[in-house]
């Protein structure tokens, strides 16, 4: 893959990225969304803490930059990763976005969980997302469904989210 930093003239002025990722959820003492600790009886499993959130805004932020993935830069068969807390990897995302000669615009995220109910949590994970991306919470949306009790995400055997970001040129 060619990861060069481009000439930033031929960027355009603005560039759209989406992002999504799924996890198994387990019984557990609680999980991780949005660098927000919840108490709840499942957990995520995971190489890293398992912050699905997180890792959807990565892989959007790193797709409107087209720099790849997280798991060209984080592979879960990497030991340095085991259990890490993702807003590490965000803030790596978040620098490498920069040097590739993008600022941030806005992100819009969408967590699917049939459990945990995160609502109560919504605002503490924009404070959290925002201070890791050097944006204002208005910059970061999050937004919560359940799956309607369909499929495996509704069956609370999983957690997903999707992320969609919008960077600018500097
Ligand atoms: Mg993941």
């Amino acid at each position: 893959m060619n990861t060069t930093v481009p000439d930033p003239q031929s960027i355009p002025p603005f560039r759209i990225g989406h992002g999504y990722d799924v996890h198994r959820l387990e019984a557990g003492a609680g999980v991780v969304l949005g660098g927000v600790h919840i108490e709840c009886p499942y957990r995520i499993v995971a190489h890293s803490d398992g912050d699905v959130l997180i890792h959807a805004l990565c892989d959007a932020l790193l797709g409107a930059a087209a720099l790849g993935d997280i798991g060209h830069f984080f592979p879960d068969t990497d030991p340095r990763y085991q259990g890490v807390d993702s807003r590490v990897l965000l803030r790596e995302v978040v620098g490498r976005v920069g040097d590739a000669g993008y600022r941030f615009g806005n992100a819009d995220l969408t967590l699917i969980a049939q459990a945990p109910r995160v609502a109560a949590f919504v605002p503490a994970m924009r404070d959290c997302l925002a201070g890791d991306l050097g944006a204002s919470v208005g910059q970061v949306n999050v937004k919560a469904t359940t799956h309607e009790r369909l499929d495996a995400v509704g069956r609370k055997e999983g957690i997903a989210a999707h992320a969609v970001v919008l960077l600018l040129r500097r």
